[in-house]
């Protein structure tokens, strides 16, 4: 009989409490900037693809649901022919952003991925690349490791030291 009446207690008690249910989709959560979910390539501040193609996404990649195949341009940059991620199979756990020199793929708090067919879950080039820069403004990998030279080597173009051999560094 107590317990009944303890329970009783207790329910009528709860209906007091604050309510802890989200009434998805109509009320979005509302998730830190950090989250993991969809990955999206993006491009840098000249509205040109980041991704060189230089597959260490897919090497960090634990679960392998990254594949690409590279190509260059007339002027020897290297891109990605296709790129596809398998969300199927991704455990959103950020190692190929952490991978990846020029902050080309990212991942977004945009979780809403769920398909009635797995095959949808397939992304392509054309669904990742978007046109923005995403979390990292102003980042230009060109810049920074610069473009090769036709008919030079390297360090023999303008301004532009010999490449330092380290086994000569030796004290
Ligand atoms: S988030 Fe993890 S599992 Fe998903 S593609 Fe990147 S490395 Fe692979
Ligand atoms: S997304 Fe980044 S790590 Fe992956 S191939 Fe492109 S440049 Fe390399």
């Amino acid at each position: 009989m107590f317990s009944i009446l303890r329970s009783i207690w207790l329910t009528l008690l709860h209906t007091f409490y604050r309510r802890f249910t989200v009434q998805y989709p109509e009320e979005k959560p509302k998730l830190p900037a950090r989250y993991r979910g969809r990955i999206v390539l993006t491009r840098d501040p000249d509205g040109q693809e980041r991704c060189v193609a230089c597959n260490l996404c897919a090497a960090a990649c634990p679960v392998d649901c990254i594949a690409l195949e590279a190509t260059e341009d007339e002027i020897g940059r290297r891109y990605p022919k296709f790129f596809r991620i398998n969300f199927s199979r991704c455990i959103f756990c950020g190692y190929c952003e952490d991978a990846c020199p020029t902050y080309a793929i990212q991942l977004t708090p945009d979780f809403e991925l769920a398909e009635y067919e797995r095959q949808n879950l397939v992304y392509e080039k054309e669904h990742l690349l978007i046109d923005g820069q995403g979390k990292y403004h102003g980042y230009n990998f060109y810049r920074v490791a610069g473009y090769t030279v036709g008919g030079k080597g390297k360090g023999e173009a303008q301004h532009e030291d010999p490449p330092i051999d380290i086994r000569d560094l030796n004290p």
